[in-house]
């Protein structure tokens, strides 16, 4: 069993079961189609939406009288609901590889759909992520297959919630020479939040202030700002003083080792929630996260995960002995954004507290995080 997860997605292909170490997990695709239906809109317009499990990632081309999105990563197939009046006149779905072909018969010519007539829309409600496609009959369309550059990328900023661990009457763990984590995590919170402001990502702080807040309610927080990516700042603590570095963590419901499910446990207890008992979450986290969309969450957080450990290990960080990520039940991490519980250090070993509450450290931390935030991949 020595092969990383990572490793093992890789190389899984369709249907291998991911080595045992998230037992629930058996990827074949990040990404599914869950539903297809067209609408007349005014003007003459027609609408495509394509519902997937999660944020879809796409290539627009149009073959004679075809229009084909080209969903990558992307399996499924379901009977599309066709409106009978609007420029679609048949549907069908063509996997290929790992990509899905939604292939659209068309009645007429089409216009090359805008970017500003592209739409992903978050989940809410009933629905899950939606690619929301508005086009016209015309006669702009090349009919040799060319892919409309144009509406490939949506602009969108990204927004990522960063949640500094503990606040108020929880001080999370205190160094011997009496740093609290609460205080620190706060700190390199605010530099990061500064920092990925300046180069363009929309963020939020879960506290911006020594307030106490429940896990759930740090979790919803990244829910109701339709974060793209949550991550949650923590300091560490070991009976022994000479344990130290950093470390990162995933959700899954099983711990990738005793160390991590304790740890779990430990950042857990604050609310006393039990490893299974997630009771307090409000329901509408409990029933947005459908283990289709688990799936996806847990793929994309292992991914931003391996991406921060490579940033940390780049920048010398020193690394807690053992795996690059690890996983464990943790709390806050409970919800349908993607994201990573990263313990920035020790606080129980000397040399590393001092480093914790130094600014030159705390940025340094800061520019490996910015750095992971920027390598990974949000356009999926
Ligand atoms: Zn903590």
């Amino acid at each position: 069993m020595k092969v990383s997860r990572r490793a093992c997605l890789k190389m899984s292909g369709f249907g291998v079961v991911a080595m045992g170490m998230l037992p629930r997990v058996a990827f074949a695709a990040r990404n599914s189609v869950l539903s297809m239906r067209t609408g007349a809109q005014p003007n003459g317009k027609t609408r495509l939406v394509i519902e997937t499990s999660a944020r879809p990632s796409y290539d627009i081309s149009y073959p004679q009288n075809q229009m084909v999105v080209s969903l990558s990563n992307t399996t499924g197939s379901v009977t599309p609901k066709l409106s009978g009046d609007t420029l679609i006149k048949n549907i069908t779905s063509i996997q290929n590889g790992d990509k899905l072909n939604v292939v659209a018969d068309l009645r007429g010519a089409i216009s090359p759909i805008e970017k500003s007539n592209v739409m992903i829309l978050s989940p809410n409600g009933d629905n899950e992520y939606r690619l929301v496609l508005d086009f016209a009959a015309g006669t702009g369309v090349a009919q040799s297959g060319e892919t409309a550059k144009s509406a490939k990328t949506v602009t969108k900023k990204y927004t990522i919630v960063i949640d500094a661990g503990h606040g108020g009457k929880d001080p999370g763990c205190i160094g011997k020479g009496g740093t609290k984590e609460k205080t620190v995590v706060l700190s390199v919170a605010k530099k990061l939040k500064k920092e990925l402001d300046a180069i363009g990502f929309k963020t939020y702080l879960t506290r911006s202030d020594d307030t106490f807040l429940k896990l759930a309610d740090r979790a919803e927080i990244a829910e109701k700002r339709h974060a793209d990516l949550f991550l949650s700042l923590h300091a560490n603590a070991n009976p022994s003083r000479q344990t130290r570095g950093y470390s990162v963590y995933t959700l899954s419901e099983k711990a990738s080792d005793e160390e991590a499910q304790k740890l779990a446990e430990t950042e857990n207890a604050v609310d006393r929630i039990g490893v299974s008992g997630f009771a307090e979450f409000s329901k509408e986290i409990r029933v947005a996260l459908s283990s289709l969309q688990q799936r996806a969450v847990a793929e994309l957080s292992q991914e931003y995960a391996a991406d921060c450990a490579r940033a940390m290990d780049n920048a010398s960080i020193t690394r807690l002995p053992g795996p690059n990520i690890r996983h464990a039940p943790f709390a806050v991490l409970r919800s349908t954004v993607p994201g990573a519980l990263i313990e920035l250090g020790h606080l129980s070993n000397a040399s590393e507290e001092k480093l914790l509450k130094s600014d030159a450290h705390q940025n340094k931390l800061v520019r490996a995080i910015v750095k992971s935030v920027k390598n990974y991949d949000f356009d999926v």
